[in-house]
């Protein structure tokens, strides 16, 4: 079920628990700011996710609260998990889904990084 933005964060959501170590993950990178991962369900050949190291419901919530440093951290990490993957020559897709009309499922901060074929047009016709 998409998420209730509304809602204040919820520190039982399961992207918490990772980063916490309640539960596991296959990590692609880390660093003071971000942790990477690999999606449980992958859309493509790969399939990472990049959340933040503090507690953002979305993206909006994270551009409008968090400090400087963590934006300036996060949005490096991203790059540089592209950059590990060998997604820059090819080419990949990143995406933020926010609230309920994106369908956005886990209420903390995750950017999708996707990659790995032709990925097609952005949004289904
Ligand atoms: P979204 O719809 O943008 O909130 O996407 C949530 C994503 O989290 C989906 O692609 C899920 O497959 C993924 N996901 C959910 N639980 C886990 C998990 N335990 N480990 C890795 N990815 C997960």
């Amino acid at each position: 079920m998409p998420i209730d933005l509304t809602l204040e964060y919820d520190d039982q959501n399961i992207f918490a628990k990772i980063l916490r170590g309640e539960i596991p993950c296959r990590k692609v990178f880390e660093d003071e700011w971000a942790l990477a991962f690999d999606d449980i369900n992958p859309q493509a050949p790969v399939h990472v996710l990049v959340i933040p190291k503090g507690a953002y419901v979305s993206w909006d919530d994270f551009s409008a609260k968090a400090s400087d440093a963590e934006i300036a951290g996060f949005v490096r990490a991203v790059g540089h998990v592209g950059r590990v993957l060998g997604l820059v020559e090819p080419g990949y897709r990143m995406l933020a889904n926010i609230g309920m009309d994106a369908h956005q499922e886990v209420p903390h901060l995750h950017i999708h990084i996707f990659g790995g074929k032709p990925l097609g047009p952005m949004l289904m016709r």
